[in-house]
């Protein structure tokens, strides 16, 4: 099992057996990533903008993102996995240090000493965001491939757009459902609004 890159769905997938669950295609563990970026491009059209930090209600891939607006569809780009130090402060023995103080008095004069707090440097694996501005958006395309994860949804490939209060349900016409959790649930439907006075959208938005 593993995740691997559905060209037809513009995808990453988790599957079982090498084929794509959704169209059945079987998908080879290696590819030509330049080709696939050049057909991506194709497929994008413009990039336009992003429209949210989101959240995918999915297992096993990526599920923090931004999702983008483009020319002729949805994007999701995940945010790459990066190994973090933190520190954190953490309290000395000071109770047992208390305890043995209580029994053997002379210990009353260390306790000072041992009571400061210590600062632990500990490695946590974040989610970070990749970052693009001003012309660097048209790389969105290209990353299809690189980034796992990733995925577009054609406008002509949604059935209907689903406002269910914190989530946002869209259908396709063919595949599961795509669930997604807008981090910031108000501006998020503003964009959405925004969004549904295209020509593009107006039938999805219009559906519900
Ligand atoms: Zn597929």
């Amino acid at each position: 099992m593993s995740a691997r890159l559905c060209q037809q769905c513009c995808q990453w997938i988790w599957s079982r057996d090498g084929l794509c669950p959704d169209c059945q295609d079987l998908l080879p563990e290696s590819y030509d990533v330049e080709k696939i970026a050049q057909r991506a491009r194709g497929l994008t059209g413009a990039v336009l903008r992003p429209i949210g930090h989101v959240k995918l209600k999915r297992k096993k891939l990526p599920t923090d993102g931004v999702l983008y607006v483009t020319e002729t569809g949805l994007f999701f780009l995940p945010h790459r996995m990066v190994l973090a130090t933190k520190y954190v402060e953490e309290q000395s023995t000071s109770l047992l240090w208390r305890i043995a103080a209580t029994i053997w008095m002379p210990l009353w004069f260390l306790l000072p000493l041992v009571r400061r707090k210590r600062v632990r440097a500990k490695v946590v694996q974040e989610a970070s965001p990749i970052q693009l501005n001003g012309s660097d958006l048209q790389l969105l395309p290209d990353l299809l491939p690189r980034v796992p994860g990733a995925f577009f949804i054609a406008a002509r490939e949604v059935a209907v757009v689903r406002d269910r209060r914190r989530q946002w349900i869209v259908e396709r016409f063919a595949g599961p459902n795509v669930v997604i959790e807008p981090v910031s649930p108000d501006a998020f439907r503003k964009q959405l609004a925004e969004l549904g006075k295209i020509d593009l959208w107006r039938m999805a938005f219009g559906a519900d």
